[in-house]
C-alpha cells in the first residue's frame, strides 16, 4: 500500500496484510475497511480528513478474465454517505507492475499537484501548469513531461478542480469513475492526477493452478454465444432496444418509459455509423466502444463510449436521437471530468423545469432548454463543467438545486439520497427498484443489475428460478422473490469488485462465472484456501460493512432505503397508467430482504448476531440498539 499525506508530502509504503486479504478479499472489501477505519461520523467530505482509497483487484494484472478494474472509495460530497466508484482500463494492473494494490490519499496539498510512481519511485510533483487543463491534455502533456508514453493516468478535469457535486475520476482519457463526486473529492486535495509506470511482474502462490482456473472461466466466458457476440458488437449499449421494449427506458426525465424512436439511439446504430469496440485490460468481453463522427455539425468529436447510460443520460431523457450529438455530449463529459449519467439527468431536470415554467429566459441566459435540443444540451454540459451562469447551480446536483428552485421541482428530480438515479425506469423492473432503494451510494446499477430478471437466455432464466426460488421470480413486475435475487447480485458484485473481475461477467453470464471459481482464483492466486460459503459470506460481509458507514451517519434504514418520488407514479408506457411500483410493494420488497439477511425486519439495522456471525462485531457499539 502507497499511503499519501499530501499536506505534508510524505509517503510512506506499507505491507498488505494477509489477514486483511483474508476477511475483505482486497479492492472494494479493504476500501470499505479502511474508509470505516480512518473515518468519523459526520466527517465534511470536501475536507482533507476524507481519504480517498484506490484499491486495485487482488487479481488485477493476472490472466484472470476481465480483471482490470479499480475501486475508488471516500465518502461522496453529493451524498454525504459512503461511496465507492468503480473503473476499469489499464491503470490498476499498471499499479500493481508497479508493486502496489492500493494508494490512500489523504490530507490537502496548499497546491496543485500530482502523484508520479514509477515502480519503486514515488513523487509529489508540481501540477499548476496542467490546472484548468481538460483530460485529453493532462494526460497528453503528462507522458511528454515523463518523457514516456507507456504511463498510465487517472486524473481530474476542470469538473473536479470546480468540485462540481458530480465530477468523476478519468482512468485513461476513456474510462470514469463516475459516480457520487469523487472527482470533487481529488480536486478538493488539488491532487490533479496519478500517473504510474510500472515494470514489475505480478506473482501468484500456485501459477499451475491458476492458470487452469483462469483459462477455464475464460474460456467459459467465450463460449457464451449470447454475451460474447452481443457485447462485442454492441457493448453495453446492446441494452438500449430491449430496456425500451420492457418500458424502462428513461425519456424526458422519467416521465415515460420508452422512446419512439429508439433505433437512432441504440448500440446497432451507433457501432454500424461511428464506434468500433475497445476494451479493459485482460478483458474477453471488449464491451468499450470508441466513436469518431466524421460528418455533420459534430464532425471531430472523438470519444470512448457511448455507452447505454450515456445514450440514456444525454439522449432519451433529454428526447434527444442525435446519436452524433450524443457522442459530442460525451466527449465534453470525459474531457470534463464529469459523470454523464448526473450530468444528463441535470439536463433534463432543467429541461423539465423549462416545460414547467420555473426556470425562464433570464435564468438560463437566453438557452433554449426545449426537449430535444442538442445544443442547448452541449451549451449546459460545459456551463456546468466551469459553473457558468444557470451551470453553477445545477453543477450542484438535483437534490439541492431543486431545493433552491423550488415551487415542486423536488417532485421530479429524478435522485435519493443526492443520487440521480441512472438509466433504468424502475417501475418496470422490481428487482431493479429494490436494488437501488438499497444501494448505499444511491439509487444506480453497479451494486447489482438485476438482469436475471430478464431471463433472456434459458441458462439465466434457469438460475433466476433458483436464486429467486420461484418460477415467478423472472416475472418483472412482481415482488416475488425478488428480495433473494437482488441479495445473491448484490453478494457476487461485491465478491468480483474485491478481485477486480468486472461485474459485466456477473451480469451477462451468471452461471460462467461464479462462487465457485471466482474462490479458486482467489485460493489460487493469493495461497489463502478459500471455499465457496467463505467467499459468498465475504461479499455479504462487505455489503453490510458499507451499509453500517451509513447507519453510523445517524441515518436509519428506512430513510435511506427509498427511491425518487417519480418512480411511484404510473408510468405511461407500463400498465395503461397503473402505478406498477407502490411503496407497499417497495415496503414489503425491503422487509423480506431485511429478514433474508438478518436484519431486523422493521429498522433494517443488521442485528447483533448477525454481526457476530459476519465477524463485524466492531460495528455493535456504533449502531445496534438492541
Ligand atoms: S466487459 Fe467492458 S467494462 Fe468490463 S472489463 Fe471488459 S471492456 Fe471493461
Amino acid at each position: 500500500m502507497l499511503w499519501v499525506d499530501l499536506t505534508h508530502e510524505e509517503v510512506e509504503k506499507r505491507p498488505v496484510e494477509e489477514a486483511l486479504l483474508y476477511e475483505y478479499l482486497g479492492g472494494r472489501g479493504v476500501n470499505a475497511k479502511l474508509l470505516w477505519e480512518l473515518t468519523n461520523k459526520g466527517l465534511d467530505p470536501l475536507s482533507p480528513e476524507n481519504p480517498l482509497i484506490f484499491g486495485t483487484g487482488t487479481l488485477g494484472g493476472t490472466f484472470a478474465p476481465c480483471s482490470g478494474r479499480m475501486t475508488i472509495t471516500c465518502k461522496s460530497p453529493a451524498t454525504h454517505l459512503y461511496l465507492k466508484a468503480n473503473v476499469g482500463s489499464h491503470f490498476a494492473p499498471e499499479l500493481k507492475f508497479a508493486g502496489y494494490d492500493f494508494i490512500v490519499v489523504l490530507g490537502r496539498a496548499d497546491h496543485p499537484v500530482y502523484l508520479w510512481i514509477d515502480d519503486e519511485k514515488v513523487e509529489i510533483r508540481d501540477a499548476q501548469h496542467l490546472w484548468g487543463m481538460d483530460t485529453r491534455m493532462t494526460d497528453q502533456l503528462i507522458k511528454e513531461e515523463l518523457a514516456d508514453d507507456q504511463i498510465k493516468v487517472a486524473m481530474i478535469g476542470p469538473a473536479g478542480e470546480n468540485l462540481v457535486n458530480f465530477a468523476s475520476i478519468m482512468a485513461s482519457i476513456y474510462r470514469t469513475a463516475a459516480r457520487g463526486g469523487v472527482g470533487a473529492v481529488m480536486g478538493s486535495k488539488n491532487l490533479k492526477a496519478i500517473a504510474v509506470r510500472g515494470t514489475g511482474d505480478i506473482s501468484v502462490a500456485d501459477p499451475d493452478q491458476f492458470m487452469e482456473a483462469a483459462l477455464a472461466a475464460r474460456r467459459a466466458l467465450r463460449e457464451d454465444e449470447y454475451c460474447w457476440t452481443r457485447s462485442f458488437k454492441f457493448g453495453t449499449a446492446q441494452g438500449v432496444i430491449g430496456s425500451n421494449e420492457g418500458g424502462t427506458l428513461p425519456h424526458k426525465n422519467f416521465q415515460d418509459g420508452f422512446i419512439p424512436d429508439v433505433y437512432k439511439i441504440s448500440g446497432e446504430y451507433v457501432s454500424e455509423k461511428f464506434a468500433h469496440p475497445e476494451a479493459c485490460s485482460s478483458c474477453v468481453f471488449h464491451c468499450g466502444r470508441f466513436a469518431r463522427v466524421r460528418s455533420g455539425p459534430y464532425k471531430g468529436a472523438y470519444t470512448a463510449g457511448p455507452e447505454y447510460e450515456t445514450l440514456v443520460s444525454l439522449g432519451s431523457k433529454c428526447d434527444i436521437t442525435d446519436a452524433a450529438a450524443i457522442i459530442k455530449g460525451n466527449e465534453i463529459c470525459n474531457l470534463m471530468g464529469m459523470d454523464i449519467v448526473s450530468a444528463g439527468s441535470m439536463v433534463s431536470f432543467a429541461m423539465e423545469c423549462n416545460e414547467r415554467g420555473l426556470l425562464k429566459g433570464q435564468d438560463l441566459g437566453g438557452l433554449d432548454l426545449s426537449w430535444g435540443n442538442a445544443d442547448a444540451m452541449l451549451s449546459l454540459l460545459e456551463m456546468m463543467s466551469c459553473r457558468k451562469g444557470i451551470g453553477d447551480l445545477l453543477a450542484d446536483g438535483s437534490r439541492i438545486a431543486a431545493g433552491k428552485i423550488g415551487h415542486g421541482a423536488e417532485s421530479f428530480a429524478v435522485q435519493a439520497n443526492g443520487l440521480e438515479q441512472t438509466g433504468i425506469d424502475v417501475r418496470g423492473s422490481m428487482s431493479y427498484a429494490l436494488a437501488f432503494a438499497l444501494n448505499p451510494r444511491g439509487p444506480d446499477h453497479l451494486t447489482t443489475e438485476c438482469l436475471a430478471e430478464f431471463a433472456y437466455t434459458p441458462e439465466v432464466r434457469q438460475l433466476a428460478i433458483e436464486v429467486s426460488g420461484s418460477e415467478k421470480g423472472v416475472d418483472s413486475l412482481s415482488p416475488e422473490g425478488k428480495p433473494k435475487l437482488v441479495a445473491w447480485h448484490e453478494d457476487i458484485y461485491s465478491v468480483s469488485d474485491c478481485l477486480g473481475i468486472c461485474v459485466f461477467t456477473d451480469t451477462w453470464s451468471y452461471t460462467r462465472i461464479n462462487f465457485e471459481n471466482l474462490a479458486t482464483m482467489f485460493g489460487t492466486a493469493t495461497g489463502i484456501p478459500m471455499s465457496v460459503d467463505e467467499i459468498r459470506n465475504r461479499g455479504e460481509k462487505i455489503v453490510t460493512l458499507e451499509r453500517a458507514f451509513n447507519l453510523r451517519e445517524g441515518r436509519t434504514c428506512r430513510d435511506l432505503d427509498v427511491l425518487p418520488p417519480r418512480m411511484f407514479e404510473p408510468s405511461p408506457s407500463l400498465k395503461r397508467g397503473e402505478a406498477t411500483l407502490t411503496q407497499e410493494k417497495l415496503g414489503q420488497m425491503l422487509e423480506e430482504y431485511y429478514k433474508l439477511r438478518g436484519w431486523n425486519t422493521k429498522t433494517g439495522v443488521p442485528t447483533a448476531k448477525k454481526l457476530q456471525d459476519l465477524g463485524l462485531n466492531f460495528l455493535k457499539e456504533k449502531f445496534v440498539r438492541e
